[in-house]
């Protein structure tokens, strides 16, 4: 079964994989957690603009 890395979009034989290699799969969760961490320290700044009114 012919599949396509979420990470890297390369082609690689797998089966219900979504990365080519492991690797691909830590850049790819690292990469969402940062970006969690980024909204939430969004959330905290916007949370404490309102408290301070
Ligand atoms: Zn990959």
């Amino acid at each position: 079964m012919k599949l396509v890395c979420m990470h890297c979009g390369k082609e690689f034989e797998g089966n219900n994989e979504k990365f080519c290699h492991d690797s691909c799969r830590d850049a790819h969760i690292m990469s969402l957690e940062s970006r969690v961490r980024e909204s939430v320290k969004e959330d905290s700044s916007h949370t404490k603009k309102m408290s301070n009114d």
